[in-house]
């Protein structure tokens, strides 16, 4: 494989083409942004620990049978992964009340939910990311009624692994946001990637935010608490 040149760089990502056309090199940058690209910081570290990090995470999804865009880890910051049409809609679901959902409805963080919550949110910073539905994405052409209905069921298919997996680490699982798209053989993929820039992460006993809240918040040690979930989880970094 042939690292081409760079297609898109993103927030906190950039991706690159290579000589097979249905592959792309994602790039992992140590750039943080927050409140849609108003605060950005560079955070040593950062993007070697969330390349290995949602590299971790593709791998326990992709081997639970949810289809990731992933293939492999190139370096300390890039990976390999399939060329995806993105559906511009993000998917959330919410396991505890935090962020968005406490401002919009005026309700307190921390109360679990149940059943979680599953929101839509055009992607668009320009608007602020504005929640949409289903019946709004189909009728835009952003996604078909079928692709619609995949997406959901792999969040919720994606929440009870991860769930697991961080409960078992002594973490809980928050919230979390996930995008798709589509490949060349016409499925829907899980694609983007899964680190704490776009979940939330609490320390089971304290409550502990381990996640991007910290650098939202201005609390600092920001990587440090990614590492530290990671090394929970039983990663390794170097
Ligand atoms: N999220 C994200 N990108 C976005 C918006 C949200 O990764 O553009 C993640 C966020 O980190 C959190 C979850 O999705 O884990 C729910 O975010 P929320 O709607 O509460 O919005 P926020 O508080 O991040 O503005």
């Amino acid at each position: 494989m042939e690292k081409r040149e760079e297609l898109y760089s993103g927030k906190a990502k950039s991706v690159f083409k290579t000589d097979d056309p249905d592959r792309f090199v994602l790039s992992f940058r140590d750039d943080t942004s927050a409140f849609d690209g108003l605060k950005v910081e560079q955070l040593a570290r950062k993007g070697m620990v969330n390349n290995k990090f949602n590299a971790f995470i593709m791998e326990k999804l992709q081997a639970a049978g949810i289809p990731t865009h992933f293939e492999a880890l190139l370096n300390d910051t890039e990976s390999l992964v399939k060329r995806l049409d993105m559906i511009p809609v993000e998917c959330v679901v919410r396991n505890i009340s935090a962020g968005s959902l406490v401002k919009r409805l005026g309700v307190e963080e921390g109360l679990e939910l149940n059943p979680p919550t599953f929101e839509l949110f055009l992607k668009n910073d320009a608007l602020h990311d504005p929640m949409v539905n289903e019946s709004l994405a189909q009728s835009f052409g952003w996604a078909t009624a079928e692709q619609l209905a995949k997406m959901k069921a792999l969040t919720f298919e994606v929440n009870t692994v991860l769930k697991k997996l961080f409960l078992d680490a002594g973490i809980l699982l928050v919230d979390y946001k996930l995008e798709f798209g589509v490949f060349s053989d016409g499925q829907v993929y899980l694609g983007d990637e899964f680190s704490p820039d776009g979940c939330r992460l609490w320390d089971k006993d304290t409550r502990e935010k381990l996640d991007k809240d910290r650098f939202r918040k201005g609390l600092g040690n920001v990587v440090e608490a990614y590492e530290e979930v990671g090394r929970r989880l039983g990663m390794q970094f170097d």
